[in-house]
């Protein structure tokens, strides 16, 4: 019955660290994969979930099912920790569902959008604009959940950083009415990041065509150590007036990866709203997983629950947000010692856990096949794979390639 099964293309991010992998040359390195590591190189847990983990493992808690929507404790945490204190988050007008982390956040509400946006009255599908680049997942979660996506501009390559004209003129272009997907900080994968004067005018535009902002927040406290701060772009659509949608994930700033622990939260305008979502977010849930897991929110739960954990959380977050800036400097003065010609402000000028390097295609494949040094092919590093000790070879191989 499948004979006929052409076989699919490999996921092109993942792809690059099966070929690391199977490399034996001992100084490979693996800049593709976007999942922090520690000054070792190694995979990181923070100490707080570690705490987290045992003093939940020693109340021996049941397994039970959680119900379809979630963990309640857990959603009320996520939403707090995104929004703040906020008119919307105590008054009962947010919707929200626990999800399979970021990726099954976005999916939800592109499941949620193909239904009902505009009421479901839409003669054709819902438009969702992403930057252009984004995060290659994007396009096929939103195309698979039913809607149609294009793009807007946002990166320029020329300066390496931020297409603010055009990126306005995109928008004010595009369809009224469409949904605008936004990185609330720390792009994936570009690392750039509009300033708040910047995101002001942005959220105008969207006020003024009708466009509905959703952000996906993956990296929150990843740009700057500090989560309310790496808020700021959110709220500050809140102040504005918007009603928003949000993609929130705790895998990168829990390090919480495989627990996939995540929310989809969306801004209504009356408690008879949020419930009518709340009920239709189920309605999506149930025939595709039942229910979340449980194992991750218990640990969310747990941290921000209890001052001292939180705090102690919240600051070994900073400390990889930080690791991350450091080895920023680093690299780029290494390659300014090693007398590269190149300007490489761009590494400290942009944000998160990613650097959109600008080397070509031609130069990653060089750089795996003559120093074993894996990216994306679109030049993107995972900054959290550079380490004190890797730093210089790193550098050289870079050097090398770019001469
Ligand atoms: N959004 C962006 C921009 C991301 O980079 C990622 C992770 N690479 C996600 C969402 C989702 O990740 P997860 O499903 O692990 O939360």
């Amino acid at each position: 019955r499948f004979s006929k099964v052409p076989k699919g293309p490999e996921d092109a991010i993942l792809g690059v660290t099966v070929a690391y992998n199977n490399d034996t040359n001992p100084n490979k390195i693996n800049l593709g994969v976007g999942a922090y590591r520690d000054d070792l190189g190694l995979p990181f847990v923070l100490s707080a979930v570690r705490e987290a983990e045992y003093r939940i493992l020693d109340r021996k808690p049941h397994m039970e099912y959680l119900p379809v929507a979630g963990s309640a404790m857990f959603i009320d945490k996520a939403i707090r920790l995104a929004y703040g204190t906020n008119a919307f988050v105590d008054s009962g007008c947010v919707a929200a569902v626990q999800t399979l982390s970021g990726t099954g956040a976005c999916r939800m509400a592109g499941v949620l959008m193909d239904r009902f946006l505009d009421g479901g009255s839409r003669d054709s599908k819902p438009l969702v604009l992403l930057p252009n680049p984004s995060w290659a997942n994007h396009r096929p979660i939103f195309l698979d959940a039913g809607c149609d996506v294009d793009s807007y501009a946002y990166y320029d390559p020329a300066t390496k950083s931020l297409d603010f004209d055009g990126c306005i003129k995109s928008l004010s272009d595009a369809p009224a009415g469409s949904v605008v997907l936004l990185h609330a900080c720390a792009h994936n994968p570009t690392g750039v990041d509009p300033s708040l004067e910047q995101w002001r005018e942005i959220s105008a535009v969207l006020k003024a065509k009708g466009h509905l902002p959703l952000f996906d927040m993956a990296y929150q406290g990843f740009t700057s150590g500090d989560m309310d701060t790496d808020a700021a772009s959110l709220r500050l659509f809140v102040e504005d007036g918007h009603r928003i949608v949000l993609a929130q994930s705790f895998s990168k700033n829990f390090g919480l990866y495989g627990q996939r622990v995540g929310c989809l939260s969306v801004l209504t305008d009356s408690e008879e709203e949020t419930s009518a979502i709340n009920s239709q977010l189920k309605i999506i849930a149930r025939p595709m997983y039942s229910n979340p897991p449980i194992a991750g929110v218990r640990l969310v739960e747990e941290i921000l629950g209890d001052a001292e954990l939180e705090k102690s959380w919240r600051s070994e977050m900073r400390d990889m947000a930080l690791r991350i800036i450091s080895m920023r400097a680093t690299l780029k003065n290494n390659l300014s010692e090693l007398g590269s010609v190149h300007n490489w402000d761009h590494i400290m000028n942009q944000h998160g856990m990613f650097c959109f390097s600008g080397l070509t295609k031609e130069q990653v494949d060089d750089l795996r096949e003559r120093h074993s040094v894996y990216l994306t092919a679109n030049g993107r590093i995972s900054m959290a794979g550079v380490t004190s000790k890797n730093a210089q070879y790193l550098a050289e191989a870079v050097h090398d390639v770019t001469k």
